[in-house]
């Protein structure tokens, strides 16, 4: 019997049809262990029994071929580039392959080899050609499904050598390889062993073998995932003490009654829950989604406010500094005139509650200044950029913590916060996303929170009607709709073209385009602009002077992207906007349509790359914003969302939390159902020890101490 960690604990190099030069080559495609090896599954299957055969290829159309090497020849061209011509015959016909400046291709292709080609079908000169085909060369493999390997030209390994080397290691190491998921699960849930899974991903016999085999093995990299995650949730509840938030709730009651408007019900709801974490004592560990404008900042200040009534502090993290300071002056302008029961500084009396700002900008004496009254308990709420973890930054009692991100923060960071709490005691934290990210990405990124949903808006707002402007004509008509607008009394924003670089280059180019436009379309009427670079106090008068509708256009970068809020603002000409990703777009049209007013967002320019076209499309027929966040996924792939960052995500080889729904629900559930079970999975060591793999030592410890 074995485990995967038995695998990994082999070399390739004791494998007999593992050369040393070949091990090196392996080795350059990261394959260095027998775990390595088998879990490099095959790209594709061709079938052979299924596949279009030489004499039926039609002309000008694409198609897969399976056949073997008849015939090679190298020959110099005129432009004394090689060309290798390539003869297959798959016992049917002879196609022709002509490959230019492939010199290696002869080598590649042995004759009676055999191998996939994937081109179109050309005629020239009476015979069925392929020009630069694509090919896998998959040696002689028996069978009807012959499995086709990421193969590494760069480390001139084919297809076949490799599945030579990984029928070995499953002969020789994976037969007994033991099954650590629990059978009644496995039948339960319809989960072929792992042991046959490992096997029919590889040596498929049907169709319904690999099928089986790889959601077996996906369901795997899923379930571990799941796991650390879960694990790590219920560790937290266990072990760290959090602090029993007590308030009358007299302060929130202030501020609430204070507000222009009541809130939400999805709001009040998101409070209460919030309310019962913060009073238990385990450290509450929650994420709060939200679509753009659902209210976020407020559910997340009444938190804040709940541990400041109690004597507490409170931090707010934001991922950039404009961000940061928008939170700062957006807070600032909430709790104007709140006032606090002098039970602080009782002989002072009453003071309202003070927000603080910390980023990188902020100048040493600033600092000085700050860290002080933070040690005294003077600043309630500190709101801040990852300047916030440093060291120095040292709270008299910190009691909760909100950070606002777009998964730009790990765990790590988190974790540090966390750390920041006095006597021993962690404080609560409130995650929020700053648009929707689809479920499978939540449960995966944020597992290990519990989870609120504002799913409702604050009454009153009209949709967006969104337009993709393309051409002359409908750019133009998005700059009379501008001015019609402002002619109307209301305001407008543009955001600018995204440009690469540095924020200066960005602040540059924006001064350009403020210009252009203030000339052009926008002649005549009263243009502010706005960019990250702009001192605080420059950039506080344009927003105040837009606020007060001094300016009736606001030509800005994405610095607008959050917590901008004019309600008289009714258009949003977005420049370039494929070079955007669709939340973004979303983000930013969320700054309109905030009144009671129609309200119009311009897509303008051609969709860029490959699915810019239907993102944009996507945002016109949607502004339902977890409908669009699941769109992304399916658009660009996990990568993307989930980033690097996310430890095992990158170990998800055949998973996908795109096409893979069911299956990463699936896993969470039983992830659950075995911690909630047994909370160090003492009964079962072998998956224990699996996960041990995944985890660095110091969390290892942390998850399975009981
Ligand atoms: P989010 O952060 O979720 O995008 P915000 O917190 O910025 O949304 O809220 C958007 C706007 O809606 C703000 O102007 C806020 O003051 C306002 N708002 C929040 N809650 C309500 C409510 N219950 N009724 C009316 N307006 C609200
Ligand atoms: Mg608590």
């Amino acid at each position: 019997m074995s485990s995967l960690g038995d695998l990994a604990s082999i070399g390739v190099e004791s494998l007999s049809s593992v050369s040393a030069s070949r091990a090196d080559r392996l080795a350059e495609m990261g394959i260095e262990t027998v775990l390595d090896l088998v879990t490099h599954y095959p790209r594709r299957y061709v079938d052979r029994t299924n596949q279009a055969s030489i004499d039926g290829l039609v002309e000008g159309q694409e198609a897969t071929v399976l056949a073997t090497v008849r015939r090679v020849s190298t020959r110099p061209t005129r432009g004394r580039r090689a060309m290798v011509e390539v003869d297959l015959f798959d016992g049917r016909g002879y196609l022709h392959l002509v490959f230019f400046n492939q010199p290696w291709r002869a080598k590649q292709l042995r004759e009676g080899a055999e191998v996939v080609v994937w081109g179109r079908v050309e005629r020239y000169r009476g015979r069925r050609q392929m020009t630069n085909p694509l090919v896998d060369s998959v040696g002689d493999q028996t069978g009807r499904i012959v499995a086709v390997y990421p193969q590494s030209e760069k480390a001139g390994l084919a297809s076949w050598q490799i599945a030579d080397n990984v029928e070995e290691a499953l002969g020789r190491y994976c037969a007994g390889l033991t099954d650590p998921l629990p059978a009644a699960i496995r039948e339960r849930e319809r989960l072929a062993e792992r042991a046959w899974s490992l096997r029919a991903t590889h040596r498929p016999e049907t169709e319904a073998d690999y099928h089986a085999g790889r959601r077996r093995l996906g369901f795997d990299e899923l379930l571990r995932l799941q796991l650390v995650l879960v694990m790590r949730k219920r560790a937290t509840e266990r072990h760290a003490r959090g602090i029993r938030h007590s308030s009358a709730g007299h302060l929130v009651d202030r501020f609430l009654t204070g507000l222009p408007f009541p809130l939400t019900t999805a709001q009040r709801r998101a409070i209460e829950e919030i309310r019962a974490d913060l009073a238990g004592p385990c450290p509450m560990h929650r994420l709060l989604q939200g679509d753009v404008g659902s209210g976020k900042t407020l559910v997340a200040l009444v938190a804040m406010l709940i541990g400041v009534e109690g004597g507490h502090q409170a931090a707010l993290m934001a991922p950039t500094e404009v961000l940061a300071e928008q939170h700062r002056a957006n807070l600032a302008a909430l709790v104007a005139g709140l006032e606090l029961d002098g039970r602080r500084d009782g002989l002072l009396g009453r003071r309202e509650v003070s927000v603080g700002l910390l980023t990188n900008r902020t100048t040493a004496a600033a600092r000085k200044r700050l860290q002080a009254a933070l040690a005294a308990g003077t600043v309630d709420i500190l709101v801040g950029t990852h300047a916030l973890l440093s060291e120095t930054v040292d709270f008299a009692d910190l009691g909760v913590v909100v950070i606002d991100e777009q998964h730009r923060f790990g765990v790590e960071q988190r974790a540090v916060l966390r750390d920041k709490g006095a006597g021993g005691l962690v404080p609560d934290v409130l995650v929020m996303t700053a648009t929707p990210i689809p479920r499978t990405a939540a449960m995966t990124v944020f597992g290990d929170l519990d989870t609120t949903v504002l799913d409702e808006m604050p009454p009153g707002r009209t949709p967006v009607t969104t337009s993709w402007a393309r051409g002359e004509l409908e750019e133009a008509a998005a700059w009379e709709r501008v001015r019609a607008e402002v002619a109307a009394g209301h305001q407008a924003y543009v955001v600018c073209p995204l440009v690469e670089g540095s924020e200066k280059v960005v602040a540059r180019s924006a001064t350009a385009e403020h210009q252009r436009l203030s000339e052009g379309e926008l002649a005549g009427l009263r243009v502010g602009l706005l960019h990250g670079q702009l001192a605080a106090s420059e950039k506080d008068a344009v927003m105040e002077a837009y606020r007060l509708g001094q300016l009736d256009v606001l030509v800005a970068t994405t610095v607008v992207e959050v917590g901008v809020d004019v309600a008289n603002a009714t258009v949003m000409v977005i420049e370039d906007a494929g070079r955007f990703g669709m939340a973004q777009l979303h983000q930013l049209r969320g700054r309109v349509g905030r009144g009671a007013e129609r309200s119009w967002c311009f897509l303008l320019g051609e969709g860029s790359g490959e699915d810019g076209p239907r993102r944009l499309q996507a945002l016109v027929d949607s502004s339902d914003g977890f409908e669009l966040a699941e769109i992304d996924l399916d658009l660009r792939g996990e990568g993307t969302i989930l980033g690097t960052r996310q430890k095992g995500v990158s170990d998800l080889k055949l998973a996908s939390l795109r096409r893979h729904k069911k299956t990463v629900a699936l896993a969470r559930r039983v992830a659950f159902e075995l911690v909630d079970e047994d909370a160090t999975l003492s009964s079962h060591p072998e998956l224990a020890e699996e996960l041990r793999l995944l985890v660095d030592p110091e969390e290892r410890e942390y998850l399975f101490k009981s």
